[in-house]
């Protein structure tokens, strides 16, 4: 792994490298999985790139594209291991979004009935004009 590759000052650059230990479930080349030290639920899985960079906008399409196989061959893993209903794949980008640890990472959450977690209440629009405006801002900002 090259130098820029790799930030002193990141926990999970330091549990790629093996300098701080950590519970992994799966390794390849470009990747790898750990449990989360903090579940959810127990079973809460981390999927990261080995190379640093900051969330998720910032990796490039050929990445992405590896990195989505990867989280669904663990997620369907940790789904049979932890026997769990269903699964949440999240991911937190920027502080405001809850990020904390600043080197992409998806959460594989394993989900079992009534076990509490609310993830979102939801909140409807107040006016259709909005839901529309927000529509047309989003789609000029495609790119
Ligand atoms: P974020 O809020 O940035 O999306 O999630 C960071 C996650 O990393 C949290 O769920 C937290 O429990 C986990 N985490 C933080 N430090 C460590 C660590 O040193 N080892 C492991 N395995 N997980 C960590
Ligand atoms: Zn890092």
């Amino acid at each position: 792994m090259e130098n820029k590759d790799f930030d002193e000052n990141c926990i999970f650059c330091k549990i790629v490298k093996k300098q701080l230990p950590s519970n992994i479930v799966y390794e390849d080349e470009n990747f790898l999985a750990f449990l989360d030290i903090n579940p959810v639920n127990k079973g809460h899985t981390l999927v990261i790139p080995k190379k640093h960079k900051k969330h998720l906008l910032e990796e490039n399409d050929e990445t992405l594209q590896e990195y989505l196989k990867v989280v669904k061959k663990v997620a369907i893993a940790v789904k049979k291991a932890t026997n769990a209903g269903g699964i949440n794949v999240m991911n937190n980008i920027e502080k405001t979004a809850g990020q904390v640890i600043f080197h992409t990472h998806i959460h594989i959450i394993p989900r079992f009935e009534n076990d509490g977690l609310k993830l979102w209440p939801g909140k409807p629009y107040e006016k259709e004009e909005e839901k529309k405006e927000l529509e047309t801002k989003i789609k000029e900002n495609i790119k």
